[in-house]
């Protein structure tokens, strides 16, 4: 199995912050964050005919249409609305490419919701046609939950996914088996129908594809297997290669273990979009790894060797001699190996506090007092 991780993904476990973006698929749509489906979907189409580039042809039109599509076509699927409300848009951008290349062609999507009630007009029946016929299959999102040293130094883990896969009974055509398919009504089998619409621009014909049919000319009795969709949810196991350096909201690509196509359509991917159990004592920070121990007084003024819990086990940390409260001492290469080039690794930073007691014992005091006047003449000598 081979999965890739993308640099966006690389740079959002370098820089956690930098997956905050400020846009927010609520506020393109300018609906609130418990929009019914139905609130979304009238949101998007009031925007959507307004900065159609057909329509609009202001500078940034497009790519305002874009970025509408974009949060429509999130936040109108369950499934991609959750993982976007739990992880923002790391959820569910696909990783190695940025922004809206992500996303399927925001013309198809618009087109697949203005087809069969006027849709627009215009120029823009040169963009659908027949091609709507062939359907991608959806990418897929599975939540991989890893502790801590799995994180860090990659592990192989087999998970079982669900999605939809081609449908045996009929190979995917969605049609019963042993039925002929009858011409459609609504195109008289010509997959197209052409309608008019009344717009601010004028009156315009365009030829679209026929939604009963699909485009196809063709009307089928549906399978029973699959409901005439040609596909069937089916789980499966595969085995996920986890590599070194990975850490909360990373995400790993498995291309083609998404749902599959439609009539010839090409699979989608299957994101795994991964969470960290945190370490008890070990915090990460990026490639680094955050430890704080604590040392006697004594211990900070005569120096020790302490023993550290590192992600490769116990190692000695010798604290030099005359330490200062606070002191941050590195163990070189003991942090996270760097994702994509596992050769590097970032350091263990340990901060030492150094405990003063709150109570000594009768001896104890006596010799701190002793210390104390021994101090006193060193000053005092070096006074004079
Ligand atoms: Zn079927
Ligand atoms: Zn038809």
């Amino acid at each position: 199995m081979c999965c890739s991780m993308g640099d966006s993904s690389s740079s959002s476990v370098r820089c956690k912050s930098k997956q905050i973006r400020i846009q927010d698929f609520y506020s393109v749509l300018g609906v609130s964050k418990n929009a019914t489906k139905a609130d979304i979907k009238s949101a998007y189409r009031k925007l959507a005919r307004s900065y159609h580039p057909d329509v609009n042809k202001d500078a940034g039109a497009e790519d305002k249409f874009k970025e509408i599509s974009n949060a429509y076509e999130i936040l109108s699927d369950d499934e991609k609305r959750s993982l976007y409300d739990r992880y923002g848009e790391a959820g569910v951008k696909g990783a190695g490419m940025g922004g809206m290349g992500d996303y399927s062609n925001p013309f198809d999507l618009f087109e697949s919701l203005f087809e069969g009630m006027g849709g627009m007009g215009g120029g823009m029946g040169s963009r659908g046609g027949s091609r709507s016929r062939v359907i991608d299959g959806e990418d897929e999102y599975y939540s991989l939950i890893l502790d801590f040293k799995e994180a860090v130094f990659g592990v192989e883990k087999e998970i079982e996914i669900s999605r939809l896969e081609s449908c045996a009974t009929c190979n995917g055509s969605g049609a019963k088996p042993g039925t002929k398919p009858t011409k459609c009504k609504t195109c008289g089998g010509q997959g197209q129908v052409v309608s008019s619409t009344r717009t601010p621009l004028g009156v315009f014909q365009q030829v679209m594809t026929c939604s009963p049919c699909n485009g196809t000319g063709e009307i089928s009795k549906p399978c029973g297997a699959c409901s005439g969709d040609g596909r069937v949810r089916r789980t499966k196991r595969i085995s996920l290669k986890v590599p070194a350096g990975v850490d909360s909201g990373s995400r790993l690509r498995v291309r083609g273990e998404g749902n599959a196509g439609k009539r010839g359509g090409s699979p989608g991917d299957l994101f795994a979009v991964i969470e960290v159990i945190p370490d008890p004592v070990l915090k990460r920070d990026d490639t680094n790894i955050l430890y704080t121990c604590k040392i006697s007084y004594v211990d900070a003024i005569l120096g020790t060797t302490l023993k550290v819990p590192t992600v490769d086990g116990e190692v000695d940390l010798k604290v030099p001699a005359g330490t200062q409260p606070s002191t941050t001492l590195v163990m070189a290469k003991k942090g996270v190996p760097v994702l994509n080039k596992s050769k590097m690794r970032g350091d263990q930073l340990v901060r030492v506090q150094v405990e003063i007691p709150k109570r000594l014992s009768k001896e104890e005091k006596k010799l701190v007092e002793e210390l104390a006047d021994m101090s006193k003449n060193k000053v005092a000598n070096s006074r004079r």
